[in-house]
C-alpha cells in the first residue's frame, strides 16, 4: 500500500554512506511525515574516496547540523532528487523591537541567513507592524515587492500620512 503522503522531513538530520571499495556514496535520509518511511536522497553516487575534502566527510560522518541544513539547501540536490522544500512558517523574522522612529525616511536592510523564499511585502508588512496598503504607499525598494525572493535587499520607509 503507498502512502499517498508527499512531504518528508529530514527529522534529526542523518547522512547514510556506503563505501564500496575506493568509492562513496552518500545519501541524506528522510523521514515521511505521515508514516515515517524512511526514504534516501542521494547526496554523492560513487564518488572516489580521495575526492572528498576530508572536513566534509568528518561531517557526513558525524551527522553535522550544518552539513545537513547546506546540504538540503543545495538547488542541485533538490534537482537531482526532484523534491522542492516547503518553507511554510519555517521561516522567523527578527527585527529590532525599537519600531519607527520619527525621522522620516528611514532606510531598512534585509539580510537572509538562510536563502528562505518569501515575498517582500508580507516580510514587511509583518517586520513593522503595517498593513498590506501601508506597505505599498510608504515603502520604495529596488526589487518588486510582490516577488519572492530569498536575497537580501534594502527598502526605505517614506513617512505615513
Ligand atoms: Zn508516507
Amino acid at each position: 500500500m503507498d502512502c499517498p503522503s508527499e512531504s518528508a522531513t529530514t527529522a534529526e538530520g542523518r547522512f547514510r554512506i556506503n563505501a564500496n571499495g575506493k568509492l562513496l556514496d552518500v545519501w541524506l535520509l528522510v523521514r515521511c511525515v505521515s508514516c515515517a518511511r524512511t526514504s534516501k536522497l542521494s547526496v554523492y553516487e560513487r564518488t572516489p574516496v580521495g575526492s572528498f575534502d576530508p572536513a566534509e566527510l568528518d561531517g557526513y560522518h558525524a551527522n553535522d547540523p550544518e552539513l545537513v541544513a547546506s546540504t538540503l539547501l543545495d538547488p542541485l540536490l533538490a534537482r537531482r532528487n526532484r523534491f522542492t522544500l516547503d518553507w511554510t512558517e519555517a521561516w522567523r523574522l527578527d527585527a529590532p523591537s525599537a519600531g519607527l522612529g520619527e525621522k522620516w525616511p528611514v532606510q531598512v536592510e534585509v539580510v537572509f541567513e538562510d536563502p528562505v523564499p518569501v515575498r517582500p511585502e508580507r516580510l514587511i508588512a509583518q517586520g513593522l507592524g503595517l498593513s498590506r496598503n501601508e506597505v505599498r504607499r510608504r515603502i520604495k525598494c529596488d526589487i518588486p515587492l510582490r516577488r519572492t525572493t530569498s536575497a537580501g535587499f534594502t527598502f526605505t520607509v517614506m513617512a505615513g500620512d
